[in-house]
């Protein structure tokens, strides 16, 4: 049968340009990485064909003895990787498996606690046009203006005072690691399930990078596609018997019809890649090498969010500069440098504006990138914004110029695929 090329030259030039942006443009999106051929050819399988609805051994549909291995492979892995005795490796995204993880452990209208989106939480923490925020009792903890940390007394003041069901920790713009301990005293003191969301830290654990969740939380959701390096997709973790049956009855038949176990399969591919040593050092370098970032960018008079980093990412506050995350984001991208606008805590700019952006290690670690080229990524990122600072959003050109051709440089020592 015909090729993609041949049968739909559109998308097949779509891809094509993709391919081509990823090998030419340094990707500092913290959510974002770049996974192996391996687990690009699992996720390209004729597993893609395979109805499977049920889990290993349980199915509703017959022939599934390979899409079964597949599965049962990816449980395991994921167990051995993170420490724990379940695994549901069905949920479509993130965001699905905290789906799971209310419909499995709440009713409508229960109280729950999360990290406000404004200081780092995910919209799936209980922001108001969410999901989470529409049918759930939202009580949200910040940080401290001081430091922009958690404040953990606040934290179980609020948690005294409204005695959730549900504590989550776990962000996407938090770069400090979590006092999971705390968090678990705090939810033991009112009676609540402890869920950590580690989407963003979760390849860090698995390499011995961050602070494991186990055995504090109850119950772990992620993503495999950050730090982890996995296909796109969700994953829910937890040592509790009972609260497992919950999370399996929970994604299907609850949420979910049809697992993608094309999808399944590539993520058992990366869990496999996770248990080697190689990423161990992998995950280590992705904290140095972010820490490298903060340190010459923080250097040049740019204010990092919390002082710095224990993670992947860091949140840089461009007020300093006088600039907009927004124009911070357009001007990068236009020297090849991807980022993303990023509001920093108690920020007075509207969400599609914002004082900051946000930056992250994975991506550019896993084409091999190391600290030296992250401290000339500090540097290029300098020029281009002080350049953005001096001359505006129109007369920075002759900067944005220069720094894509040393992006070039840099790329071209460094190729992807
Ligand atoms: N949880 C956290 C902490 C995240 O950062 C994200 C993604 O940004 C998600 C959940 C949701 O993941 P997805 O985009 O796969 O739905």
């Amino acid at each position: 049968s015909a090729s993609l090329a041949d049968r739909d030259p559109e998308i097949a030039s779509a891809i094509a340009k993709e391919l081509g942006r990823q090998r030419d443009e340094i990707e500092l999106i913290a959510s974002e990485n770049i996974v192996s051929r391996a687990v690009l050819e699992a996720q390209g399988s004729v597993m893609t064909n395979k109805y499977a609805e049920g889990y290993p051994g349980r199915r509703y549909y017959g022939g599934c003895q390979f899409v079964d291995i597949a599965e049962q492979l990816a449980i395991e892995r994921a167990c051995k990787l993170f420490g724990c005795g379940f695994a549901n490796v069905q949920p479509n995204s993130g965001s699905q498996a905290n789906q799971a993880v209310f419909l499995g452990l709440l009713k409508p209208g229960d109280t729950f606690m999360g990290l406000d989106l404004a200081a780092g939480g995910h919209l799936t923490h209980g922001a108001a046009p969410n999901m989470s925020g529409k049918w759930f009792k939202v009580v949200s903890y910040t940080v401290r203006p001081e430091d922009q940390t958690i404040d953990m007394d606040a934290v179980e003041r609020i948690a005294q005072e409204n005695k959730p069901k549900l504590i989550i920790a776990g962000g996407s713009g938090y770069a400090r690691h979590w006092d999971f301990a705390r968090f678990r005293q705090i939810a033991d003191s009112v009676g609540a399930y402890f869920m950590v969301d580690m989407a963003h830290f979760a390849g860090l654990v698995a390499g011995g990078a961050h602070p494991s969740p186990f055995p504090h939380a109850h119950v772990v959701t992620s993503t495999t596609h950050k730090t982890l390096r996995g296909p796109r997709g969700g994953l829910i973790l937890t040592d509790d018997a009972e609260i497992a049956k919950k999370i399996n009855s929970a994604v299907f038949p609850g949420l979910q019809g049809g697992p993608l176990m094309h999808v399944i399969a590539a993520k058992a591919v990366a869990f496999g890649e996770a248990l080697t040593p190689e990423f161990k050092l992998y995950a280590r370098n992705v904290v140095e090498n972010a820490k490298a970032l903060a340190d010459t960018i923080g250097a040049a008079g740019y204010a990092i969010v919390t002082g710095g980093t224990d993670n992947h990412l860091m949140l840089v506050d461009l007020r300093p500069k006088k600039l907009t995350g927004k124009a911070a984001e357009a001007a990068l991208g236009r020297a090849h440098i991807t980022c993303n606008k990023n509001g920093v805590p108690f920020d007075t700019e509207k969400p599609t504006i914002t004082s900051g952006i946000r930056l992250g290690s994975p991506a550019a670690t896993s084409r091999g990138f190391g600290v030296a080229e992250f401290k000339r990524v500090g540097e290029l990122i300098v020029e281009t914004l002080d350049g953005l600072a001096t001359n505006g959003d129109d007369g920075n050109g002759a900067v944005e110029q220069g720094v894509r051709q040393k992006v070039a440089e840099l790329t071209r020592r460094f190729p992807i695929y």
